[in-house]
């Protein structure tokens, strides 16, 4: 009574895990004696099963399923994932080095663990039954063909899933690309001002002024009403553009109304940390909302 396993790919971990799971099986009462061999590229794991005298035969091969099936499933969602991931990003992913690379998968990776997270159950339980349906027919199995051909669905469900994260991660890198880029044009810059207030404006959007509340003088800011009445860029782009024209020392983004507008994040990330948030002041006070 036993069965056996194949890997081309995971030689370490499958001997590795099953090593670390002998102990449990011997106190859940199950001897199991693993045997390596080596047939072409395969390594194969022999995992038999020793006679027992409190258990039926069919009772004690059910058990080992369920440990193994326990196993591979377990091994299929790390290890074997992380290397099909690896190498789908290498396909999809122009990338530049083997650190940009690295970058890519780990954003991937983190990026696979959110939404499958709630999938991640439902994945398991799918593997796990298709492992034990497969061992009930078969005495052995190898792992890579396993997955290749029993899992197909999950395949290429981590698939799309992976061709998702690495266009988020193109457009993530584009933005942090841009982000540098604005830094180096701000730090290259001799600046006239010590602070620029932004501060939101009901009829205008927003004002920029300095520290003693005198209009900063830029010719983006000029160009910034003639930009919203023809409906042209981004209101909120040209307030950045205008900033990064300025490089003030400090930027100070009032708060006012109490709603943070979304070039908030931007401009923390452009200015670091010469960016503010003002909550509260009298400029603040000016744009909160009427009550009563
Ligand atoms: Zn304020």
């Amino acid at each position: 009574m036993h069965v056996l396993i194949g890997t081309a790919n995971h030689i370490t971990e499958v001997k590795s895990r099953l090593a670390s799971e002998m102990n449990r099986w011997e106190k859940k009462g199950v001897s199991v004696t693993v045997r390596e061999s080596r047939r072409g590229n395969l390594r194969f794991f022999d995992c038999i099963l020793s006679k027992s005298q409190r258990d039926s035969s069919k009772e004690r091969l059910r058990l080992l399923h369920e440990l193994l099936v326990e196993i591979l499933a377990d091994l299929i969602l790390t290890d074997c994932e992380c290397s099909m991931v690896r190498k789908l990003v290498k396909e999809i992913y122009n990338y530049t080095s083997d650190e940009d690379l690295e970058r890519a998968c780990r954003f991937v990776g983190r990026n696979l663990q959110t939404p499958l997270s709630a999938d991640r159950f439902h994945h398991k339980s799918r593997i796990m039954s298709r492992l034990l349906e497969f061992l009930q027919l078969y005495d052995e199995m190898v792992l890579e063909g396993f997955i290749r051909f029993r899992l197909k669905d999950y395949v290429e469900e981590l698939e799309e899933a992976v061709e998702r994260a690495v266009d988020d991660y193109l457009v993530e890198r584009e933005y942090q690309e841009f982000i540098a880029l604005l830094q180096r044009f701000i730090d290259s810059q001799e600046t006239k001002f010590h602070q620029v207030h932004v501060v939101p404006d009901a009829e205008d959007g927003y004002r920029l002024v300095d520290e003693d509340d005198r209009s900063v003088d830029c010719q983006y800011v000029d160009d910034l009403k003639l930009v919203l009445a023809t409906g042209g860029l981004e209101y909120e782009d040209l307030v950045i553009s205008s900033l990064v024209i300025l490089a003030p020392k400090q930027v100070v983004m009032h708060l006012g109304n109490g709603s943070r507008p979304v070039m908030a994040d931007t401009l923390a990330h452009i200015f670091d940390d010469r960016y503010r948030e003002c909550k509260r002041c009298d400029r603040c006070e000016e744009n909160a909302p009427v009550r009563g």
